[in-house]
């Protein structure tokens, strides 16, 4: 039997994609029509215009260039009052959010934040903890039952202003823990320096959907079944399961890593790695491959539960 997180479709296309980006309409420096022309320009296939606290509606914006994807970013509180970033994104409509208008919590507190989450969960949301290591966040500080489908591993904005925006750790220590969550990457690009700067927050980090087509609904569906990777560099090409046959198949990179709920990982490393083969060693609760390039970046696939 083959498994993976990855559509199983022939006809599936693989849409690179920003899911996390703030334009004029918050704190951003470019409007939402020059976000669109530096992702097309770019060659991303998906944006997600993801104002602090507003809901800007890029629905009508949606081509056969770049489809947009709707949401927001919300200033929120964890439980011990800590500020955190939680993430919300759908494919055309959530009830009770209205088109370019602000969106608040009435009260910063971590009950108003996780009741208001799993609220937007249950209408539909895909709902994600951004950027944990910004927020100064240690994943004990998260409950195992919580609203989140996900959690922001790379962080690229934050990475580049202030070297925290690595959630790659956190991320296992959840996993290890066993609160199934995907990984996701993005750029959370404000675009204070021209894009063609050193200082440029944009194009860093990003998530590769293998979906149906290139529709909000069939990206949403990727984000939802875990049909994605996400990287700062290198692409993962395939990653599955057949029977206790692990196979990764990723561009040129030095190391590949699988790893499972816990140690020991298995590597392969070399000049040109772009494939590696190997066995489950038979208690894995999940494996995942993360796949790092000569530069230090790396791609990460989402888990395969096998428990
Ligand atoms: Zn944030
Ligand atoms: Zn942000």
């Amino acid at each position: 039997m083959v498994r993976t997180t990855f559509l199983n479709d022939p006809n599936a296309v693989w849409l690179k994609g920003n899911l996390h980006s703030h334009s004029t309409n918050s704190d951003g420096k470019l409007t939402i029509d020059e976000m669109r022309k530096a992702y097309i320009e770019h060659g991303y296939d998906f944006l997600a215009i993801s104002d602090h606290d507003f809901y800007s509606d890029t629905r009508a914006l949606s081509d056969d260039k770049l489809t947009m994807i709707q949401g927001f970013e919300l200033y929120g509180n964890a439980t011990d009052g800590k500020d955190i970033h939680l993430h919300f994104l759908w494919e055309d409509a959530i009830e009770g959010i209205e088109p370019n208008t602000k969106v608040k919590l009435p009260e910063r507190t971590g009950e108003v934040t996780s009741r208001f989450s799993y609220d937007m969960r249950k209408k539909g949301a895909f709902v994600q903890l951004n950027h944990p290591h910004w927020s100064m966040l240690a994943s004990t500080e998260v409950e195992d039952e919580n609203p989140y489908h996900a959690v922001e591993i790379i962080n690229y904005g934050t990475e580049w202003l202030e070297n925290t925006g690595d959630g790659s750790v956190f991320w296992s220590e959840m996993l290890y823990r066993g609160v199934k969550l995907w990984g996701t990457g993005s750029d959370d690009n404000h675009n204070g320096a021209p894009l063609d700067d050193m200082y440029s927050d944009s194009f860093g980090g990003f998530t590769v959907v293998k979906a149906r087509d290139r529709s909000p609904k069939a990206i949403m569906e990727a984000l939802f079944n875990g049909s994605f990777y996400t990287s700062t560099g290198p692409s993962i090409y395939d990653f599955y399961l057949d029977g206790d046959e692990i196979h990764v198949v990723c561009s040129p990179c030095e190391r590949i890593f699988i790893s499972g709920h816990t140690r020991p990982y298995q590597r392969k490393l070399g000049r040109h790695v772009t494939e590696f083969v190997t066995k489950l060693k038979g208690s894995e609760k999940l494996v995942r491959a993360e796949c790092m390039d000569a530069a230090g970046r790396s791609a990460y696939t989402n888990p395969i539960y096998l428990t």
